[in-house]
């Protein structure tokens, strides 16, 4: 179960306060869950390639987004609290939520 790993990984690193700018230049391997700098295309932990997502880009697909400055927010806001943007209620893409 990688994906758990990689989830307490994500939530640890949130713990570590780990703002958006420093999400958005890490990248963290799926194979060992290392973490990388973004610019990197290989895991130097482990040799893998690593993923084009940043640790903000999977932040923010499991988590809803403005659309239009991109701001994190939580899933009951229905507007932006950077913007004002009116957020829409949907989501983009069915994602299992079943734990297990
Ligand atoms: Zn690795
Ligand atoms: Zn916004």
């Amino acid at each position: 179960m990688t994906d758990r790993i990689q989830a307490l990984r994500l939530e640890g690193m949130k713990r570590f306060g780990f703002g958006p700018d420093v999400m958005k230049q890490t990248k963290v391997c799926r194979v060992c869950g290392g973490t990388a700098d973004a610019a990197q295309r290989y895991c130097s932990d482990c040799g893998a390639e690593l993923p084009r997502e940043t640790l903000f880009d999977l932040y923010k697909s499991h988590h809803l987004s403005c659309t239009k400055c991109g701001t994190v927010v939580a899933s009951t806001s229905a507007y932006c609290p950077e913007c004002g943007t009116r957020l829409a209620r949907r989501t983009p893409r069915p994602l299992r939520r079943e734990v297990g």
